[in-house]
């Protein structure tokens, strides 16, 4: 790479070589896919807008001279962000060496000083041309040497005459192997001339957010000015953190056309039609009344919402919020009352076995004294029951199914489905949600087909345990409504956290010997290995008959993700019935089990597994009257982030505090799980530091799609170029 640099600054070289490589990129429409191209790629520059956009991580200031005296003196430059400057200086003498090793040194000199040049890769031509008397440009970091100053492999170029410097700071953008800046440089140049910049948004969109326009920003981060020295050290600094505000213009921009793109998906739901499922009085109000409990407020919100949307003649697209215990599956078991009151059924989609079971039993135990039948599709039914379960689902006899959302994949016919729940929708990705969606498609072309009567869809209920600070969710699920619950029923005492380090295992054992006496139960879980799941199975056999050989007269049972579903819908079942006092356990019981008798948890290797996952866990005990404990085995030496993890799990119980911290430590794409489906949602804005921004293009996209269809398609072409979801699946 530094020889290739070195070559391409040589006046001969420079010229040629980019140009040729500029005539081959610009032969994009042929079919040829040139080297370019792909590096292009995988850039992810497909159309040569692409390239207007492709912006700089920072620059370099080659707009001033540094005297050597001052840059031997570690005059850092202001633009350049590292302490790279340039100098100019005669050559008064040009050596290769051979100690150490093969290297070409030039001695340079202005009237402040000496400087050498060190190179260890170089074309015998350098060397020659690089003769006493020529004069140099070299940019680089001045590093003292054996010999003094010296720069080790300065780009440099000679100077033929009188050179002006150029007006504005150097951009240096993010490229890939074989692509260097000089050739990145040229094409973006090309693309910058050869696209008008015009705007797409009116003034009065972007001018009180007080950024400039398109062009104006976009021309800014590409050539930023250099001023005075001290502006621009201002300038290069606000770019650099992309608070500018022509950065802001360009995250804006961004933002607006994904509110746009999402919100547009939002409306066009809205013209779609699904049953009405109106308020017919007798169903929902009879079960409430039939509960040990009264809903609390954030319930009755949650619901009120969900059945004014129900009644709708538009698809219900609505994503139920709450803190595991918080109490969503009695809301949604209130929804699918509402379908059944109304002659349509409700389908109940679970991530897990041990899940659907759970569900099939709590509806199973309120809706059937109400004459609603509930059946349970398992992976467990022999051939015989699954095709009764799917007749009865066929010919409408059954009203409600609950089963896995493999389950209902494709073979599931209904004869008016009128309600999707989706549960544990947090278990999922960004693509996952898409993905499950489409399948909702499905499962809603099915019900549509058999309902073809009303020619309707079913409206879709997802909740989620994992809640999503604001920003996030205003930006992720634009498309949809979202209700929270953000309340526990009362009555909770709540979980003691303990963080214990694993040398004192002993004592920790001895704990649970003594809850179980006092006939409580007990969750043991194992390492959380992402890497190697027989390795996370391996452990929990051991622990498992460690904790056997060591509880004596308890009886401790064991559950993972390799047993056939027969098998843990049994273990789980026994202890769940208390049959079993301790469980060991994966994470398998990760989401949604509920024991309330089941009051110690004890997590092992506490410090591996993520803060949404530890919070998941620790919400399975504390769901009863008794006082729980929550154990965290932890392995020493703790890293910076473990540290920080457990620190706030240790400090907080509340699941939306966990989030936002969640978020701050490992950063929106990871947290949003956009790193497994590799597509980043947003290039430039960052929803954590641009919320306002965020807030802004919410409600600026709001305005343009009601009075303004013009500037929508104007912005849109601009952003996603023809494709037309702006999360990539
Ligand atoms: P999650 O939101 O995590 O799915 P669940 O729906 O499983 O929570 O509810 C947790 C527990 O709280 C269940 O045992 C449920 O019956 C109970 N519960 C739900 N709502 C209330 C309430 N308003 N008062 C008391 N207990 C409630
Ligand atoms: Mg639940």
């Amino acid at each position: 790479m530094t020889a290739a640099r070195v070559a391409s600054r040589k006046p001969s070289t420079s010229r040629a070589r980019p140009a040729k490589a500029v005539q081959r990129a610009d032969a994009s429409v042929g079919a040829r896919k040139t080297q370019v191209q792909t590096q292009l790629a995988r850039l992810g520059i497909r159309r040569s807008f692409d390239l207007v956009l492709h912006l700089p991580l920072r620059y370099e200031d080659e707009t001033r001279i540094t005297t050597i005296a001052e840059a031997s003196a570690g005059g850092g430059s202001a633009g350049s962000g590292s302490g790279a400057v340039q100098v100019e200086g005669r050559v008064i003498d040009t050596e290769v060496m051979y100690r150490p090793r093969r290297q070409l040194v030039v001695r340079i000199e202005d009237d402040t000083g000496m400087l050498h040049l060190r190179f260890f890769n170089f074309y015998p031509s350098q060397a020659r041309a690089l003769a006493e008397g020529v004069t140099v440009r070299a940019f680089g970091e001045v590093k003292g040497g054996f010999f003094g100053g010296e720069m080790i492999h300065p780009r440099f170029h000679m100077l033929r005459g009188a050179e002006s410097l150029p007006q504005s700071l150097t951009p240096v953008y993010p490229t890939t192997a074989g692509m260097g800046q000089a050739l990145l440089r040229k094409l973006i140049e090309r693309a910058l001339v050869a696209h008008p910049l015009e705007d797409t948004l009116p003034e009065r969109v972007y001018a009180p957010l007080g950024v400039p326009g398109f062009g104006a920003a976009v021309d800014a981060i590409h050539h930023p000015r250099a001023l005075s020295a001290a502006g621009a050290q201002r300038e290069a600094r606000l770019l650099q953190d992309r608070s500018h505000p022509a950065w802001r213009r360009i995250k804006f921009d961004e933002l607006l056309a994904q509110q746009l793109s999402m919100r547009i998906h939002y409306r066009q739901r809205r013209a779609r039609t699904a049953p009405s499922l109106a308020d017919r009085g007798a169903l929902t109000r009879r079960l409430q009344a039939a509960l040990p409990f009264r809903l609390t407020a954030a319930q009755q919100r949650a619901w009120a919402e969900i059945a004014r949307d129900l009644e709708a003649t538009h698809p219900m697209h609505r994503l139920l919020q709450g803190d595991v215990g918080s109490g969503k599956t009695v809301v949604a078991a209130l929804a699918a009352l509402r379908a059944v009151d109304n002659g349509f059924q409700a389908a109940v989609m679970a991530p897990t076995e041990i899940l659907a079971e759970q569900h099939y039993r709590k509806f199973h135990e309120w809706l059937s004294p109400l004459g609603a039948s509930v059946v349970w599709l398992t992976g467990s039914q022999t051939r015989v029951e699954r095709r009764a379960a799917l007749a009865a689902i066929a010919s409408g006899e059954t009203l409600v199914a609950v089963g896995t959302h493999a389950l209902f994949q494709d073979t599931v016919q209904f004869k008016a489905l009128g309600l999707a729940i989706v549960d544990e929708q947090h278990r999922f990705g960004v693509a996952q949600r898409l993905a499950l969606r489409k399948k909702g498609r499905r499962a809603a072309a099915a019900g549509a087909e058999a309902s073809a009567a009303s020619g309707a869809e079913p409206h879709q209920l997802m909740m989620s345990a994992t809640p999503i600070p604001r920003t996030l969710s205003m930006s992720v699920y634009a498309d949809l409504d979202v209700s929270v619950i953000d309340e526990l029923p009362p009555g909770r005492t709540p979980v003691v956290t303990k963080l214990i380090a694993d040398v004192r295992r002993t004592e920790v054992v001895a704990r649970i010997r003594d809850a179980c006496r006092e006939g409580r139960q007990a969750y043991w879980v194992c390492p959380l290995i992402e890497e190697s799941e027989s390795l996370d199975l391996q452990t929990a056999i051991d622990t498992h008959a460690a904790l056997a050989a060591d509880l004596p007269g308890l009886r401790v049972g064991l559950a993972h993700g390799r047993l056939g579903s027969a098998e843990k819908a049994e273990i789980m079942g026994g202890f769940m019935r208390g049959e079993i006092d301790v469980l060991v356990a994966t994470t398998v019981i990760e989401v949604g089990v509920d024991v309330p008798n089941a009051s110690l948890m004890v997590i092992e290797h506490a410090e591996r597994s993520g803060l949404a996952q530890l919070h998941q866990l620790r919400g399975r005990v504390g769901r009863g009257a008794a006082e729980s404990t929550c154990i965290l085995l932890y392995q020493g030496p703790l890293s910076q982030s473990a540290r920080q993890r457990l620190k706030v799990i240790y400090q907080s119980s509340d699941g939306f505090a966990i989030a936002e911290a969640d978020l701050a430590l490992r950063g929106p794409g990871e947290y949003l799980g956009a790193r497994q489906s590799g597509a980043p949602l947003l290039r430039f804005a960052d929803l954590l530091e641009d919320k306002s921004l965020v807030e802004a293009a919410h409600q600026a996209a709001e305005r343009l799609l009601d009075t303004d269809p013009d500037t929508v398609r104007r912005h849109l072409e601009r952003w996603l170029g023809g494709r037309d979801e702006f999360v990539k699946a």
